[in-house]
């Protein structure tokens, strides 16, 4: 056979495509709220006012038919009712803003419906339920130290200042205390009153200098009026040995409207420079599962934040079934965030062992799959991590598991330091932790041994358990 040279003059073949196409076709803009027959009239200053966002929050399926209207197919409303009556683990909270960041023409498939709003039929037939799941799946309520201050690692802890947020995860892994009580699950209640839960965290924090990094969290911090938001914080930033400052609020991305608010801008803008001038990183910490939600509000609420002085703003994922589990979405949505908004991706946590979560769920060789796919596109800086958040340990990254079996799909972790109900512990550092995979994941005969090994009540359901 002749071979033909190749010349100059020759065209060569093209190039292969790399796995991930980049720049990103996906448009950066605001969805045109006025095709939602619920939001038809809605002015942009009404639409761009937080109060206007709040008063129109969809807290029920009727209001949520009331906004779709004939976009919301029956058989998704009846399926989402039935979910709530018998599986939902959170009430339905869902700001119009994020409303309009769902795909209209496909709501069955549309990402953020399928953790804001779970049906029923979303779920696994068999195995809605892993029977190593529970409530509080953390144990952070053990490790608090007062009520509602989890001191979980060696120099970080948790502080939640409320239990609500302007909108509810259907996977939100604190489903124990946030949000409404809903059939299936009575939330935990706070006994103390607020400001003494606060005045006894500052205490704490003031006697334990061993603690340099907060955490503050909820519920959701946008939920917090600012006024008691900033004195919590200011006063945070008069303890020495606090170096680290993180505000918790998927609610940048939920209800953006509400930090552009002139009076939160301006008391984020004072936090800011006390943080900076006592060298002290305040950051905020957000949470967007899907690039759909990176809108322009999103980025200007973000950009502002830094404009006033802010270190960082950083998203923390969840990774989801049928949300963001393929490289190509979490990919999308770190661009979008770096390119538009300036959040660095910063972790995508493996969904927590909560009830009735597994069809959310990946394994944890997926979850190592997808770290490998994604790595080498962005900055390494903004590469997120997939983490593991393992029971009584923390957060691993995915590729740390010390043993793995991959028929039962237990993992097994280990761990460096005594979390917070451990001090005494000589055993702490030398046990085996475990994690599991969903049961649909794991082969045939790993799914016989549960079936021998578990009960069918804790396959099925055991929030109550
Ligand atoms: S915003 Fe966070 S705390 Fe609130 S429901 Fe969602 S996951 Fe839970």
């Amino acid at each position: 056979m002749q071979t033909v040279p190749t010349t100059a003059s020759t065209p060569s073949a093209p190039p292969t495509a790399q796995p991930f196409k980049y720049p990103l076709e996906r448009q950066f803009v605001e969805p045109d709220w006025t095709r939602i027959p619920g939001y038809r009239g809605v002015s942009k200053q009404d639409w761009e006012t937080a109060l206007w966002q709040r008063r129109n929050t969809i807290k029920n399926l009727k209001e949520l038919k009331a906004a779709l209207g004939d976009l919301l197919p029956e058989s998704l409303a009846a399926s989402i009712d039935r979910d709530q009556r018998e599986k939902a683990t959170m009430s339905i909270l869902l700001t119009p803003h994020m409303v309009n960041t769902m795909n209209m023409d496909d709501l069955w498939g549309d990402p953020l419906r399928r953790y804001m709003l779970p049906a029923y039929d979303d779920r696994h037939p068999t195995y809605s339920n892993h029977p190593k799941a529970s409530r509080d799946s953390l144990h952070e309520a053990e490790m608090w130290k007062v009520e509602g201050l989890t001191h979980r690692y060696p120099t970080k802890v948790l502080a939640e200042l409320l239990s609500t947020c302007p909108q509810y995860c259907g996977h939100c892994t604190r489903m124990d205390l946030v949000g409404n009580d809903v059939a299936q699950v009575e939330k935990l209640k706070f006994k103390v009153t607020q400001p003494e839960r606060w005045t006894q965290m500052l205490e704490y924090l003031r006697k334990t200098p061993t603690v340099r990094d907060v955490v503050v969290s909820g519920g959701d911090v946008a939920n917090v009026p600012i006024a008691q938001l900033e004195s919590f914080v200011m006063q945070l930033l008069d303890i020495p040995n606090v170096r680290d400052i993180r505000l918790a609020s998927k609610g940048l991305m939920g209800i953006p409207q509400h930090y552009l608010q002139d009076s939160v801008m301006a008391a984020m803008e004072r936090l800011a420079k006390k943080a900076f001038e006592r060298n002290v990183d305040l950051a905020l910490h957000t949470h967007v599962n899907n690039a759909n939600q990176v809108t322009p509000l999103l980025g200007k609420a973000a950009k502002r934040l830094l404009e006033v002085g802010f270190r960082d703003v950083r998203n923390q994922g969840v990774l989801l079934r049928g949300v963001n589990a393929t490289s190509k979405d979490l990919l999308e949505l770190s661009f979008m965030l770096l390119d538009h908004a300036r959040i660095l991706p910063y972790y995508f946590y493996m969904c927590d062992m909560i009830p009735n979560s597994e069809h959310w769920r990946v394994a944890v060789w997926e979850a190592q799959k997808l770290q490998h796919d994604i790595m080498g596109y962005m900055p390494g800086f903004a590469t997120p991590r997939i983490v593991c958040d393992v029971p009584y340990v923390g957060k691993r990254w995915v590729h740390q598991v010390a043993e793995y079996d991959r028929e039962k799909g237990i993992s097994y972790w280990t761990k460096n330091y005594r979390n917070g109900i451990e001090l005494q512990d000589p055993e702490a550092l030398n046990r085996r932790y475990e994690f599991f995979d969903p049961l649909y994941t794991v082969p045939e005969s790993g799914q016989q041994w549960w079936r021998d090994h578990a009960n069918a009540a804790q396959l099925a359901h055991s929030i109550h358990a």
